[in-house]
């Protein structure tokens, strides 16, 4: 049984993700508030831009014993490094996630997907990591307007200057327009 071989999963309590909730004493109704600063886990971010590992991570976290198990909600605050999806600067960011998850306390009432304690522990390590790589930016850049790269030889479009063009592209315009200008012509006939 799936919910069986995921009890038998021990979770680290010197782990900074890892959350004891042995002072909510798994009464219903009992709760607390609790900041941490945590540094961030490893490989945490999509392909253009993420939360550098061990960047400190800024929680603000409800703690709330219910009956099936404990509900911990709140939101975290985190650094983001990357590159600019058009000219490929660096980008400094940053993400602030919701989370919300419910951690139970037995497989049993648990489905496959759902988060479960080891005794007074949860790991938040996941809950973190989902909200922020939904999060992320697919295609993030140094400023709105910012022009990208040359298609032809990769400068730079903003330090190349407004006047910043190629021979072939002029020549091809050019007859383009020759083109443009003779079906015109034909039109008026
Ligand atoms: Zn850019
Ligand atoms: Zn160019």
């Amino acid at each position: 049984m799936p919910s069986e071989s995921r009890m038998t999963q021990h979770l680290d309590p010197r782990s900074p993700w890892v959350i004891s909730t042995h002072d909510l004493g798994k009464r219903p109704g009992t709760m607390r508030r609790t900041t941490l600063s945590l540094p961030a886990p490893a490989d945490l971010g999509v392909d253009m831009i993420g939360v550098p590992k061990d960047a400190e991570v800024e929680l603000d976290l409800r703690l709330e014993a219910v009956m099936e198990g404990v509900l911990v909600s709140g939101t975290a605050h985190a650094p983001l490094a990357g590159e600019c999806a058009r000219c490929l600067d660096p980008v400094t960011s940053d993400v602030e996630v919701n989370l919300q998850e419910l951690f139970f306390y037995s497989g049993e009432d648990a489905s496959e997907e759902d988060s479960l304690l080891d005794g007074e522990l949860l790991d938040l390590e996941p809950t973190f990591r989902d909200a922020v790589v939904l999060a992320l930016p697919l295609s993030p850049v140094c400023r709105d307007d910012c022009e990208g790269l040359c298609a032809e030889c990769g400068i730079k479009l903003a330090e190349a200057g407004a006047d910043h063009r190629h021979e072939k592209i002029d020549a091809r315009w050019a007859s383009l327009q020759g083109l443009i200008s003779e079906n015109d012509n034909d039109q008026e006939k």
